[in-house]
């Protein structure tokens, strides 16, 4: 269809411009005129004046009828036009989207008439009209609240034909980068393009919208599997690859596509967006460049990923992290002679999120830098405090992420942390994992030497979960292992586990490393390792991690005895 409403068109230039259809209506949306062009929307094959008194809100989708309203009372009372974007509906039942515009016209003797005209949608050409419908003011695409309208009425229409459709989030990988690097101008061609090629792969009745800075969103009636769904994907994918060709050259881009289906997945709008949202990181955190179909299996998790990491940054800035403190006890004396510290999450809204959870979830999300950075230096000015305190020689043991360790300024954390602190470096003791170390040997072996050399200690924390390879325990300048508490808990029933022990610390004696044996519960456990000459315990038979402030009542109370 060529009858468009161009922008700027005063209300009578408009009204004389062909509409798809025209109606002159009373402020309370009672038909006054239909033309003969008109009818056909109307379904109805009577004269005009039979719509006389119809009234319009019988061809509108009810979920518009507030929208309407509000329009038609504006615009007779202001005398001002309104654009609004509405569902229409024909008497043989037939729907159409379509954008609309109420226009003042000057009335018969005391009333007010007005004009009606609508337009099918177009979404190409709304952004020159000016808009209908809540539109994203760069590309013209619905944005977020006319989507959420969409998603409602496409729900209300699956419930009456019993089909579905699918929702599709497209995520641009790495816009930001781009962004800051190209300037916003280039970063808004960008995403104009990106909007036009989007559109461009779709049907006429899908609707794309705009909802976040690099986001889009796709709702594809009719689509109902799965299947379907991702080979429009995959269209898209490689729709976004192509280069972007701009002023200052071309871009490479790629996307991520999260998808979730209608009714199948949610059962509203709202928890459908989250669906597919979850989808979306997924599909991000697999490597970026792919789809990914929403699974409810994995929702639950994802979704708890989601909102842990949300809530991290926040937490981060409001202090929300603590480190606790469990004492490592000499088998020998029984007396602490180390702590190992182990950070702490505690949600201002209460609970606690566990490290195992949360330290790989800052591992993904860059905090790590900023946490690993922060635990090193609160424990080592803890321990520093402590041994000035009670004239002790206590051993700080912190651990070691893998995205820490992989970070270049790794000695340099370590070094302020010692020097700020007064904690001499023959003090700590830094916990590393097999596979950090057998990962890029080369590099490990680098960095520890470097640390080696100003006297800091290492301790292979986990022993015996990974690569179990001891051969390479030569190469790297080590000073302690930690029997990992899979090997302590059944040592009482588990003949093997009894053989792995002994193997390991007659090992350890060999090659001169201490070894500390985690998570002794009780006297039996506690006695077999201390008879196979393990020389360090830790576990809650010992201690549990405890926050400074208890750590301290206990010390102090005599409970826990300091080595001299
Ligand atoms: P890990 O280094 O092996 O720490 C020992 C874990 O065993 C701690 O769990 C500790 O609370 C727990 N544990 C100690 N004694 C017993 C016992 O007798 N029985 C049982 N069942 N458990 C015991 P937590 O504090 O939940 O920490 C889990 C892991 O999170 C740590 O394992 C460590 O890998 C990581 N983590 C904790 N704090 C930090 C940190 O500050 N930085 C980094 N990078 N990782 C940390
Ligand atoms: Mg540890
Ligand atoms: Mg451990």
């Amino acid at each position: 269809m060529s009858k468009r409403p161009v922008a700027g068109a005063t209300g009578e230039r408009l009204a004389d411009r062909l509409a798809d259809f025209l109606a002159r209506v009373t402020p309370d949306g009672r038909f006054l005129f239909v033309p003969p062009a008109g009818l056909a929307w109307l379904g109805a094959p009577e004269p005009p004046q039979a719509h006389a008194d119809h009234d319009l809100f019988q061809h509108i989708g009810i979920d518009y009828h507030d929208a309407l309203r509000a329009a038609l009372v504006r615009t007779a009372d202001g005398g001002t036009r309104q654009a609004l974007s509405l569902r229409f509906q024909s008497g043989d039942g037939g729907q159409r989207r379509v954008t609309c515009r109420i226009l003042p016209l000057p009335g018969a003797a005391g009333r007010t008439e007005l004009l009606f005209a609508a337009w099918e949608f177009d979404p190409l050409l709304d952004r020159a009209e000016g808009g209908a419908g809540s539109r994203d003011p760069l590309t013209g695409l619905a944005d977020r609240g006319e989507l959420m309208r969409m998603l409602g009425h496409a729900i209300g229409q699956t419930g009456d034909a019993g089909g579905g459709f699918a929702l599709l989030l497209v995520g641009l990988d790495g816009f930001k980068k781009i962004n800051d690097a190209l300037g916003h101008a280039l970063g808004d061609q960008i995403l104009c393009e990106s909007a036009r090629r989007l559109r461009t792969a779709l049907r006429g009745d899908d609707i794309v919208a705009r909802i976040g800075g690099d986001e889009f969103a796709l709702l594809l009636p009719g689509m109902r599997t799965a299947e379907d769904a991702s080979t429009l994907a995959h269209k898209l994918l490689a729709a976004m690859q192509r280069p972007f060709e701009h002023g200052r050259g071309q871009s490479h881009l790629s996307a991520s596509v999260g998808i979730a289906l209608f009714p199948e997945h949610a059962p509203d709008a709202e928890v459908l967006l989250k669906q597919a949202g979850i989808a979306l990181s997924l599909a991000k955190q697999a490597g970026r460049n792919r789809c990914h179909v929403y699974a409810p299996e994995g929702g639950a998790l994802a979704e708890r990923r989601l909102m842990l990491e949300e809530r991290m940054y926040d937490a981060v800035r409001n202090g929300e992290f603590e480190m606790h403190y469990q004492p490592i006890v000499s088998a020998a004396t029984g007396a602490v002679v180390a702590v190992e510290a182990l950070m702490r999450w505690h949600p201002a809204d209460g609970g606690a999120v566990s490290p195992a959870e949360f330290i790989p979830l800052a591992e993904a999300n860059g905090l790590i830098a900023f946490l690993g950075a922060w635990s090193l230096r609160a424990s080592c000015h803890q321990v520093a405090r402590w041994n000035q305190r009670w004239q002790a020689r206590l051993q700080a043991s912190v651990n070691l992420s893998p995205a820490q360790f992989r970070q270049g300024d790794l000695v340099g954390v370590v070094e302020r942390a010692l020097a700020e602190s007064g904690l001499p470096a023959e003090l700590l003791t830094l916990e590393l994992t097999e596979g950090m170390l057998m990962r890029e040997p080369e590099r490990a072996q680098e960095l520890l030497s470097r640390l080696r050399e100003r006297g800091v200690n290492f301790a292979v924390d986990d022993f015996g979960t990974g690569y179990s390879s001891l051969a390479y325990l030569k190469r790297f300048p080590l000073s302690s292992l930690k029997i990992d508490r899979s090997f302590v808990v059944d040592l009482a029933s588990d003949g093997n586990d009894r053989a792995i022990v002994a193997a390991i610390l007659s090992l350890a004696r060999e090659l001169g490393l201490r070894v500390v044996a985690e998570g002794v519960e009780n006297e039996t456990q506690y006695a077999l390792l201390r008879d196979k000459g393990c020389e360090l315990m830790q576990g809650y038979l010992l201690g549990r991690p405890e926050a400074p402030q208890t750590f301290e009542d206990r010390v102090e109370a005599g409970a826990w005895r300091l080595a001299p």
